[in-house]
């Protein structure tokens, strides 16, 4: 028996859920993540049927030398190379207390659950643009959601943690049990323990409005000058996001977005309908939409407003913090960001931040606060061979236009593939986390896809 298969031996006598090792048959697309474009070099895969499976899988990497990389959804992939990939997608429990405004949900929930769970009692969680993405995930690397303007991180509202540590226990992670591993948890990524579950807290909904205006491309200037107003005198139940779009010329979109360079603002706000479209006022006078979709809308249709792919999708992302957004640097972003399509882009999103993201919470984790008010981001779909440096040059060249207000500072879960942790934090709270790191993990069992101490 050679060493990959031992390791396949091993794992099987110790979990209950499939496992597949390098050679096995079904081995390669076991390994694959929601990026293809990612290959995930690891020597095995094992989906964890429950909490003890987590523990068992866990306990024995630390005896062999061995790393485990845990994936739920594998939305955010790194190459893990010759690491125990642990896929959590088989831990799927989710109950919903309304009368205490918390949810727990396992390791493998989806944010597309909560939210519809949630949604039935008028409550919602901090989810973000995306239904697909695992709550577990989103918030151990901080959250950024639609309402982390009025109330924060999706990190910081997280009550309790049940973990694997790097030995291999199970354990209940709170305030109170453990401070030092609940602070690194909440922010710093997947790196100090295996998540099983988590409760957290569900905010009051009973009236969402949202949804998203779009217009042809040569608005791009109108509708960001309108951005920039409204943003500015928004209260904190209110969460707009400028997007400049190209739509591929895939048969499967409908007319008229197949093939349009588009530029569209995507709003949610936590009240009254009425109120919502007053304080957008400045939107409705621009003219040519190709559809407006706000209005009242049910919590578990959250994910819908931004209609963001969820079929597995290559893609390259770079995100700048920007410490503000005046006219020159708005008009030197347009510019660069391409006149008449973003192409070879899909999309330059400007995300608005603020508010609580940006307040101090002492009691918090390690995600700490954004005072940059508005987040950018680049996405490109490399489809064909030769984008990825076409892609990466346009990134650069919106990037490079927008620098006087940028730091290099990027929140955690809007790193790119192979984009250091350092990005993320401060540099006190980078040596707080490395410090935990060592001291709860001192093998390096845990293998988060940005490590701290990488
Ligand atoms: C379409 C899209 C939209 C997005 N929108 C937003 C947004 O609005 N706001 C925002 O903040 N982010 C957003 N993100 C980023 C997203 O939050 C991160 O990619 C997140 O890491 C995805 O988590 P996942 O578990 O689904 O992915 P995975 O790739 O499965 O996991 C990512 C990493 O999380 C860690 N991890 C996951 N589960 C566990 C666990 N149980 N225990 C320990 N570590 C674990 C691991 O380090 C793992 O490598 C978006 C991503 C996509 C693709």
């Amino acid at each position: 028996m050679n060493d990959i298969e031992a390791l396949g031996a091993n794992l099987r006598r110790v979990a209950r859920g499939r496992v597949l090792v390098r050679g096995d048959e079904g081995f390669d697309e076991s390994r694959l993540s929601w990026d293809p474009a990612v290959d995930q070099r690891v020597a095995a895969v094992v989906e964890a049927r429950d909490a003890h499976d987590v523990a068992a899988v866990v306990g024995y990497a630390g005896l062999a030398g061995l790393r485990v990389a845990t994936q739920a959804t594998g939305h955010a992939p790194a190459a893990f190379h010759d690491a125990i990939l642990l896929r959590t997608t088989a831990l799927r429990g989710l109950t919903v207390r309304p009368g205490e405004r918390v949810a727990r949900a396992e390791a493998g929930v989806s944010w597309g659950e909560v939210l519809t769970a949630a949604g039935e009692h008028g409550l919602t969680p901090l989810a973000g643009s995306t239904g697909v993405v695992s709550a577990t995930g989103f918030t151990l690397g901080g959250g950024l959601s639609w309402f982390g303007r009025k109330h924060g991180f999706a990190a910081d509202g997280v009550r309790a943690f049940e973990v694997v540590d790097a030995s291999g226990e199970q354990a209940t992670v709170t305030a109170d049990s453990d401070p030092e591993l609940f602070w690194a948890l909440r922010g710093g990524g997947g790196d100090f323990a295996v998540v099983t579950a988590m409760e957290f807290d569900l905010h009051p909904a009973p009236v969402l409005y949202g949804g998203r205006i779009l217009w042809p491309a040569k608005r791009a200037a109108e509708v960001l000058a309108a951005f920039r107003a409204t943003t500015a005198e928004a209260p904190e139940e209110l969460t707009v996001w400028f997007h400049i779009l190209q739509f591929p010329p895939l048969p499967e979109l409908p007319e008229p977005l197949r093939g349009l360079s588009a530029v569209a603002i995507d709003a949610t706000y936590l009240g009254d309908p009425d109120e919502a479209r007053a304080l957008l006022h400045r939107f409705d006078r621009i003219p040519e939409p190709v559809f407006d979709t706000r209005g009242r809308m049910p919590v578990a249709n959250l994910a819908d407003i931004c209609a963001e792919p969820t079929d597995p999708t290559p893609s390259l992302l770079r995100s700048e913090l920007l410490t503000g957004l005046d006219e020159a640097t708005a008009a030197a972003m347009l510019a660069a960001a391409g006149s008449g399509t973003v192409a070879p882009l899909a999309y330059v999103q400007i995300r608005h931040l603020g508010g609580a993201l940006a307040r101090m919470d002492e009691k918090g984790g390690a995600c700490g606060r954004i005072a940059e008010p508005y987040l950018l981001s680049m996405l490109g779909v490399p489809a064909a061979p030769g984008m990825e440096e076409a892609i990466r040059q346009r990134q650069s060249a919106v990037a490079d236009a927008v620098a006087a207000v940028t730091t290099g500072r990027k929140p955690f879960t809007f790193l790119g593939h192979g984009e250091p942790a350092a990005s993320a934090f401060p540099i006190e709270t980078l040596a707080r986390l490395r410090e935990v790191k060592r001291r709860r993990d001192p093998q390096g069992v845990i293998l988060g896809n940005h490590p701290v101490l990488g």
